[in-house]
């Protein structure tokens, strides 16, 4: 383990010990990252980010300043699900960019990975004010957005941030705790759901980060399996 990552684990509260055999294989997991599938979907990406771009489907097109369709490689094998964008996002028009993105960019770096290396988006593309909870309303009319991005990038793994993307993604209302410990796929696919902590409350409760830390190894030997070198 490099120096830097040990620093960053550290930072993150983590004790380095539990990282001492699987580091390597963690840091291995970003070999073959880019899908080797060169298809011609780049038509239909960008007529989904423009459709996106111009959403109205729901009121948050009414107080949002950017859509925030997401970031990253769109042939990542690991794409990453958050629940909405905050104020720091709706202002850039990029995902993950406040407080709880430069924890996410931590989390990343841990497991030998850069955002771009990877893609980011949210359940919901378009902040709610104030940063309350994504209504039901608007989760189902941003849910066609999310599947069409699941289905162009086809991602190896899905990493899912929180219990909104954790309960949009696999049909359920189970606790947080509870679907981190089990094997989850996406359904009507084999492709897996790892379901974390949102990095948001990890900045709450410091002590969930020890738990993340063994998310994101899993991951990483979900991808280390999968994609192999
Ligand atoms: N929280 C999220 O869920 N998504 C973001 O993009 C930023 C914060």
């Amino acid at each position: 383990m490099t120096d830097s990552r040990r620093q960053v684990l550290k930072d993150m509260g983590i004790d380095v010990w539990v990282l001492r055999d699987n580091t390597e294989a963690a840091g291995s997991a970003t070999k073959g990252l880019l899908n080797a599938a060169g298809d011609g979907n780049e038509d239909n990406w960008n007529s989904l980010q423009n459709e996106v771009q111009a959403c109205q489907r729901c009121v948050l097109f009414k107080s949002r300043t950017q859509v925030v369709f997401g970031s990253g490689n769109v042939r990542a094998e690991l794409l990453l699900i958050g629940e909405a964008p905050g104020a720091e996002e709706d202002r850039q028009g990029q995902p993950f960019v406040g407080r709880a993105g430069k924890l996410l960019d931590a989390m990343l770096f841990a497991i030998g990975l850069h955002r771009d290396q990877v893609f980011i988006c949210n359940v919901l593309k378009c902040r709610p004010p104030n940063n309350r909870n994504p209504q039901p309303a608007e989760v189902e009319s941003c849910a066609s957005f999310l599947s069409e991005q699941i289905e162009l990038i086809q991602p190896k793994v899905v990493l899912a941030l929180g219990r909104f993307a954790a309960h949009s993604l696999l049909q359920t209302e189970a606790p947080v705790y509870k679907m981190r410990e089990s094997n989850n796929v996406l359904p009507g696919t084999e492709i897996p759901v790892v379901v974390t902590y949102h990095p948001a409350s990890l900045l709450r409760n410091p002590e969930q980060k020890a738990q993340s830390w063994q998310d994101l190894r899993k991951v990483s030997q979900l991808l280390e399996t999968i994609v192999g070198d």
